[in-house]
């Protein structure tokens, strides 16, 4: 299928420098040797200390979120250039705590994509239902519309910095992960819904993470599915003992 697997980490608001230090390089050393793409997110205070470990390894640095301006009055808010100055790679954008914690809608998340895609950034775009959607058979049409309105003006060009992780909202920290099945079918779907908007090949390269309470256990037969293309991991990437056997799945 030509699509290499992608296994972030997004450590959320957890721990101090040191910790995230400390965790960051243990990984360098146990991912070292791993076949897949690998990226961690700490939180904006960690991004220079972990940056620092993780340069020229095969791990990616990425951030949680990005304000939806360049520059400006906009407190606690912080800007794709001061993340491009602490060598950030990749930006999470539209992650279901911003969009249903945070109350950001499709527009904002639209137009935080356009900018750091402006900016050279690889994005992450999440997407997925609540589970009431979902039990109103909704979880396509959801997903459909995030999918449009968070790629919206996006170039075919563009597209390549783009990552989409599919992360159904009653799966995140509940530890209730999707069937692999279910995943697969929904990640089936968008790619569908990139075909229609930028084409079959687009679709067949565009590299669909899923979320939801992955762990080791369940790691390998989710990404076993022909469409989930790697993990997007919240709780799981907090330790070595959990993360790096989903890194190092085969
Ligand atoms: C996430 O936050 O992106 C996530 C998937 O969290 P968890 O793995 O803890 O469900």
């Amino acid at each position: 299928m030509g699509r290499n697997y992608y296994i972030a980490g997004n450590w959320k608001m957890h721990k101090t420098r040191a910790e995230a230090t400390e965790l960051a390089k243990a990984l360098v050393s146990q991912l070292k040797d791993g076949k897949h793409q690998y990226l961690v997110a700490p939180s904006f205070t960690s991004l220079e200390a972990v940056g620092a470990v993780v340069k020229g390894t095969n791990i990616r640095l990425g951030a949680q979120n990005c304000a939806a301006e360049e520059q400006g009055a906009h407190t606690g808010e912080v800007s794709v250039l001061q993340l491009k100055d602490l060598g950030v790679q990749t930006i999470i954008l539209g992650h279901s705590e911003r969009r249903h914690v945070y109350k950001e809608d499709d527009q904002l998340i639209s137009k935080k994509v356009k900018l750091a895609l402006k900016h050279g950034f690889e994005v992450i775009l999440c997407i997925g239902e609540l589970l009431e959607e979902r039990e109103a058979g909704r979880a396509e049409e959801v997903c459909e519309s995030q999918t449009i309105k968070g790629l919206e003006g996006i170039s075919a060009q563009e597209l390549s910095g783009i990552v989409i992780a599919y992360e159904p909202v009653w799966a995140i920290g509940t530890g209730k992960t999707a069937t692999p099945e279910d995943a697969d079918a929904i990640h089936a779907f968008v790619r569908k819904v990139i075909a229609k908007l930028y084409g079959k090949d687009a679709a067949e390269k565009i590299i669909i993470q899923y979320g939801g309470s992955v762990k080791p256990e369940n790691a390998a037969q989710l990404m076993a599915k022909e469409n989930i293309d790697g993990a997007l991991v919240g709780g799981a990437s907090l330790k070595t003992e959990t993360f790096v056997p989903i890194a190092l799945f085969s």
